[in-house]
């Protein structure tokens, strides 16, 4: 299984992921996270997105289709994976059409949830809230100002992305405002169909 997950930071993609990486026994592919340990671990990488990950701002299309060039080819990704905050823009979505093709990989799904803007930032502060009440650390992105410079660039980079997949027929939407078990149950039917 293969499949992409789309939609706007605080959508709902990591949660749903996580219980597919259950489900399919398949790796939860997130760019972020690897930019975040990245950072964390202080590689080149991270030394260069760290600034522009904390602003909001998107790192570079070089820099994240090469870790996904790698990261699919690892060996716990050879039965599937789900990517999850990538494609991110549409130079991305074209690079991940020629590695799928160099590489001789079809993606089963692609899959938006679609979640009212207006209901986000309440989503990524109880997100802040709840790292914090379990010990954790917040993103340093989770903040109102980093919040709004992340939506802008969804809409300006990322909305196309899902149009680009939309005009070849192959994406498929998902209520995000509904509960997290009825977006898996979406979802679930989606894949099973
Ligand atoms: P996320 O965890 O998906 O919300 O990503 C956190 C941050 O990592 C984003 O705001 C970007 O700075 C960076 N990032 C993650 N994925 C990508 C991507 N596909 N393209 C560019 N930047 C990304």
């Amino acid at each position: 299984m293969k499949l992409i997950l789309l939609g706007p930071p605080g959508a709902g993609k990591g949660t749903q992921a996580t219980r597919l990486v259950e489900k399919f026994g398949i790796p939860q592919l997130s760019t972020g996270d690897m930019l975040r340990a990245a950072v964390k671990a202080g590689t080149p990488v991270g030394l260069r997105a760290k600034a522009v990950m904390d602003a909001g701002g998107l790192v570079s299309d070089e820099i994240v289709v090469g870790i996904i060039a790698d990261r699919v080819l690892e060996p716990d990704a050879r039965n599937g994976f789900i990517l999850d905050g990538f494609p991110r823009t549409v130079a991305q979505a074209r690079a991940l059409d020629e590695l799928l093709a160099r590489t001789g990989m079809k993606l089963d799904a692609i899959i938006e949830l679609k979640v009212d803007e207006k209901a986000l930032l309440a989503r990524i502060e109880n997100r802040a809230r709840e790292t914090i009440a379990a010990g954790g650390t917040v993103r340093a992105d989770d903040n109102p100002e980093a919040f709004k410079v992340r939506l802008e660039q969804y809409r300006a980079q990322t909305a196309p992305v899902s149009a680009y997949y939309a005009s070849r027929g192959s994406l498929k939407t998902v209520d995000g405002m509904a509960s997290i078990e009825a977006v898996t149950r979406a979802i679930d039917s989606i894949l099973a169909g």
